[in-house]
């Protein structure tokens, strides 16, 4: 994962915060099960994380993508074009002059 390159749009930014919110919420949860009067059981809590993660994926979905970037892992680069400066130059086949 860390050999790609992250995306700063709106939309991936957004779904970036899926797993943290995730995580917060289940601590949440787990805080509030712990406590006296057991109105804010687990069981009665937990759908408290679809509604978190239905509000992150409605936020993304409406999000605008300007200025996205494809997924592309950096590890296989793109080759430099034949003839650039410190490239030699591509295979050609032999001219026929006159007087071979
Ligand atoms: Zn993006």
């Amino acid at each position: 994962m860390a050999d790609r390159v992250r995306c700063a749009c709106p939309r991936c930014t957004i779904r970036g915060l899926m797993g943290p919110a995730i995580i917060i919420t289940i601590g949440f949860l787990l805080l509030l099960d712990q406590m006296r009067g057991g109105f804010f059981d687990f069981g009665n809590t937990w759908p408290m994380i679809l509604v978190v993660i239905g509000v992150i994926s409605l936020g993304s979905a409406l999000a605008p993508m300007s200025g996205h970037i494809v997924d592309t892992p950096v590890s296989r680069p793109v080759p430099p074009s034949p003839g650039a400066p410190g490239v030699p130059p591509a295979w050609q086949p032999p001219q026929n002059r006159p007087g071979q």
